[in-house]
């Protein structure tokens, strides 16, 4: 299929594949190289976490967050229904029971006024995921969890270089997972990061990360020998992924500032088919930033959302719809408590997401929106 405006397109800068080439004559190749200690002090540094670990995959930072929070079986998360798989996956992996929460009607994140009702003795995380890369209540979750002593997890896949109330989402939880997937605004193919804003979990994440060993702190003199000390597993990417992603951070500004410009314009263009009632807008409150993660529309019903997919399709343009609510999905129906969660069932039938990725242009957006005007 020869499409003439894509989904997505992974974005180059230019010097991946120089950085790549560097770190394969570099002579180790093996993970928790130069590259990945770049990588991560950057983003310790600009962002201000107070430690950061690349991953091979956002759901591998996931997967090391619930672990480290000690989840056993039968203990309780809860997690947005209307998410990627692996928000909830994670933590069923380590034996976790999901709950699964509710969207907001303004927008897809989880609605914190629901949260508390949800709780139970056996609760011990909450998983906020910054849809779109727009900022849950974070105040309000903070608050929840404060007071009922759980941990918080933010699933920022999609969150990178966005805020809440000024600070960057990913630093408010006590632990945070990020995506570099090549749908991601900076990608390193498959690629991930843990963020720990708890200095208590700091030493731990380390020795799961690399296969229950405290090799990391062996290899910068701290102990004399290494040997394995807890669970874990090889949560490292190579350095070859690191040197990948150093091209993309070093241009991050750049590929920001390029997409938020691209939102702005479709957001122009498709206002005043919004203010007809066609669709909705994406919505960004006021305690959130945008990083234009994803430009989305939600339509007035399914039927409305199959008709505009179709009509793009046929002038060779890709929209796609996702998030088929996880509380209904095959694996999880039978487990799920019954509880209906109307907004989530919205979204999954009425969001569509159009065509975003640095290369697009301006005639690429007036070409979409004149045929969304038709
Ligand atoms: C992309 C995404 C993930 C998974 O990221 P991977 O790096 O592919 O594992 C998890 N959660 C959300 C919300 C995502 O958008």
């Amino acid at each position: 299929m020869n499409l003439q405006i894509p989904f997505n397109k992974p974005h180059l800068t230019g010097k991946e594949a120089h950085y790549m080439y560097q770190a394969v004559y570099n002579g180790k190749l093996s993970g928790n190289g130069e590259f990945t200690k770049c990588c991560q002090r950057f983003f310790e540094e600009k962002y201000g976490f107070k430690k950061c670990l690349l991953t091979t995959s956002c759901t591998d930072a996931l997967e090391m967050a619930a672990i480290l929070c000690g989840i056993q079986p039968g203990d309780e998360v809860i997690v947005p229904s209307y998410t990627f798989v692996s928000s909830a996956l994670a933590f069923v992996r380590q034996g976790a029971k999901i709950v699964f929460a509710d969207s907001m009607k303004r927008n897809p994140n989880i609605d914190a006024e629901q949260i508390e009702a949800l709780i139970t003795p056996r609760t011990k995380v909450i998983v906020p995921v910054h849809y779109a890369g727009v900022a849950c209540d974070m105040d309000r979750i903070m608050e929840i969890a404060e007071k009922h002593h759980l941990l918080v997890v933010e699933d920022a896949a999609q969150a990178i270089d966005s805020y809440y109330k000024g600070r960057p989402l990913g630093t408010i939880g006590h632990l945070s997972a990020f995506s570099f997937h090549e749908t991601k605004n900076i990608i390193s193919g498959e690629g991930g990061m843990l963020g720990i804003n708890d200095d208590r979990f700091i030493r731990r994440a380390e020795i799961i990360w690399e296969k229950g060993t405290n090799r990391a702190e062996f290899f910068r003199g701290e102990v004399n020998k290494y040997g394995w000390c807890d669970i874990g597993s090889s949560f490292l990417p190579s350095e070859v992924v690191a040197a990948f992603l150093w091209a993309q951070l070093e241009h991050l500004d750049d590929i920001q500032s390029k997409r938020k410009q691209l939102w702005n314009k479709y957001y122009e263009l498709l206002k005043p088919l919004a203010d007809e009632g066609r669709f909705h807008l994406p919505d960004i409150p006021d305690y959130a930033t945008n990083n234009a993660h994803m430009f989305y529309l939600v339509c007035n019903s399914l039927q409305e959302r199959t008709a505009l997919i179709k009509k793009l399709k046929e002038n060779d343009i890709l929209a796609v719809f996702h998030y088929l609510s996880l509380h209904s999905s095959e694996y999880y129906k039978d487990k799920h408590d019954g509880r209906e969660l109307p907004e989530c069932d919205r979204y999954a039938d009425c969001l569509v997401r159009l065509p975003m990725y640095y290369e697009l242009n301006e005639d690429d957006l007036e070409k979409i929106s004149k045929l969304l005007a038709l």
